[in-house]
This record gives structure tokens, C-alpha cells and sequence, in this order.
């Protein structure tokens, strides 16, 4: 351990210490807010009682604490050396006894440094339509599309494209790491989903249809109550097939519910990622991720 103070943090004196201890584990660097154990070296400050990796300290230092003209803000922004407990105009959350935001003082415009590279366009599988980050979303009498908690006033969020829809949602809740694929599609054709790709059942000539998971042409049946021992298994949701009409093939046991073979090939789940696909198989049937 020696003692020293940096241009960073130049008021008190600074612990360097060496190869992280595992019993070290729960202490969170200031600047990049991750686990200290996460990287070698580090400095305390007994005074303020915080921590900050030596990396994060030097790659700080060597930016000259600035960020010059993101594709979020029109000007230089500047590290804020000071603990914070105001509001991301980017976000609206307040991450007090951090030291993460960058500032514009001629704006009046801070930002945590992770907003900073916010998506400017998104698309979730939970909204048919894109989002676009917003700094201010306005009307805050109602609360966010997902969470239903409510925004803070002037701050920023995400909204539908699609004005009517009034479907907005929080930064950190349209950016979460479960819901959304990573992807900034700002300036990127929207994809049109191809009704031919995403129908499972052809009808081939009013009679005869195909489904994408067989490969023999299927006919429409009714159930025959009488007949006990033809009891046919669908083959999407493996139940049973003993009420109304279903499609069964002319050449093997292949059979689907009606319902079950009107199933859409791909179907947005409003929880995940990618769009599910779904799969037909002879022991189960289940829509999977593809
Ligand atoms: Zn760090
Ligand atoms: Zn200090
Ligand atoms: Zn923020
Ligand atoms: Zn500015
Ligand atoms: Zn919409
Ligand atoms: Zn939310
Ligand atoms: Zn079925
Ligand atoms: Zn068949």
C-alpha cells in the first residue's frame, strides 16, 4: 500500500492497493459501478470512503474527463468529479453516491455515463412498432408500458413511433437486457414480416391443404364419436383429437387440430428477445426460440 492523490480526486489522499482480495468482492468501483474484484488494481479514499479501479482512473484521465460531441448531445460533455443524487436527463433515475455522469453546464444537461450510448431506435417483440428514445416524454399522467411506474417529470424514456399508441417505457426497462436484442436499428429498413414465411396452412385446392411441418397433403375430418379406436394425437399440442373437425393426412397418422394448425409459424412473445418459432414434432409440439 502507498499513499497518493491523483489529479481525479486531488483533495484527500489516496490507498493504492494491489491484487484484488476475493474477501474484497462486494465493493463496487465508483466510476465503472462493477465489483472491484473485476480488475487488478485499486485506490481507496478513506475520507470519502469510496473505491475506484486504476484502470477506470487512467482511462478517465487520459479522455481528459471528456467526451467530445456523442451521437447524444450536440456538445463536448464533461466528467462530474462529485457524488450525484440528481436526475439523468436520459434516463430520469437518480444513482446517489456514484460518481457516473457527464455533464453539459451550457445546456443544463446531464447524463449517466452508460445513457450516454443509449439506443436511438429500438424494436421489442413486445410493441409491434419501433421506439425511439426521447429526452422528454411528455404527458406524465401515465406510467410506463411495462412497468406501469410513472416518469420523471421532463426526463427522458422511450415511445412508439407510432404516436396514437401512447406506449412508452423507461429507459432502463425498454433497454433491458431480457427484453431487448442488443440492436440500435436507427436509419435501418424496417423489416415487413412476410405473411407467406409466417402462415403454417396452405389451402391447395379447397379440399387439400399443406402444413410447413408435413410433407403429405392433409384433409379436413370430423370427429367420429363412434369410432373409438381411431383416437388421432395431435401432433402440435399432443392432446387428443375428439371434438370437431380436424386436418389428418391421407397417407400416415398426421393429424392436427384445426386451431392448432391455424398456429402462426413465428409469434411475438412479449417477454423475450427474438420472436418464437414454432416447432412441430411427432412427441411434442411447443413453440422454441429459433
Ligand atoms: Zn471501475
Ligand atoms: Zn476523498
Ligand atoms: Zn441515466
Ligand atoms: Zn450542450
Ligand atoms: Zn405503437
Ligand atoms: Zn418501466
Ligand atoms: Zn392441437
Ligand atoms: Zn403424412
Amino acid at each position: 500500500m502507498e499513499n497518493l492523490s491523483t489529479t481525479f480526486h486531488p483533495k484527500h489522499v489516496l490507498e493504492e492497493y494491489g491484487p484484488v482480495h476475493p474477501n474484497d468482492g462486494a465493493k463496487i468501483c465508483i466510476i465503472c459501478e462493477t465489483c472491484i474484484s473485476s480488475r487488478p488494481n485499486y485506490f481507496y479514499c478513506r475520507v470519502c470512503d469510496f473505491f475506484f479501479h486504476k484502470e477506470c482512473h487512467t482511462t478517465l484521465m487520459e479522455s481528459n474527463l471528456t467526451i467530445d460531441r456523442p451521437r447524444t448531445h450536440e456538445h463536448k460533455l464533461t466528467f462530474i468529479r462529485k457524488t450525484n443524487s440528481f436526475n439523468c436527463d436520459a434516463c430520469g433515475e437518480v444513482r446517489s453516491k456514484k460518481m457516473n455522469m457527464y455533464a453539459c453546464l451550457p445546456c443544463n444537461f446531464f447524463i449517466h455515463r452508460n445513457c450516454i450510448y443509449l439506443p436511438k431506435v429500438i424494436k421489442l417483440t413486445c410493441h409491434s412498432h419501433r421506439l425511439f428514445h426521447t429526452y422528454h416524454v411528455p404527458d406524465c399522467n401515465t406510467g410506463c408500458s411495462l412497468c406501469f411506474a410513472s416518469f420523471v417529470s421532463g426526463c427522458g424514456g422511450y415511445m412508439c413511433i407510432n404516436k396514437t399508441c401512447d406506449y412508452k417505457l423507461h429507459s432502463y426497462c425498454a433497454t433491458h437486457e431480457l427484453i431487448w436484442d442488443g440492436r440500435d436499428v436507427e436509419g435501418e429498413p424496417e423489416e415487413t414480416s412476410n405473411s407467406e414465411d409466417v402462415t403454417s396452412l396452405k389451402d391447395v385446392d379447397g379440399n387439400t391443404f399443406r402444413h410447413f411441418s408435413h410433407h403429405h397433403d392433409l384433409l379436413r375430418f370430423c370427429v367420429d364419436g363412434e369410432d373409438e379406436g381411431d383416437e388421432r394425437i395431435c401432433q402440435a399440442c399432443i392432446l387428443p383429437i375428439d371434438f370437431d373437425s380436424f386436418l389428418g393426412c391421407k397417407e400416415c397418422g398426421f393429424a392436427l387440430h384445426d386451431t392448432c394448425a391455424s398456429l402462426p409459424r413465428k409469434m411475438e412473445y412479449q417477454f423475450y428477445r427474438h420472436p418464437l418459432a414454432l416447432e412441430v414434432d411427432i412427441e411434442e409440439g411447443f413453440f422454441s426460440c429459433s
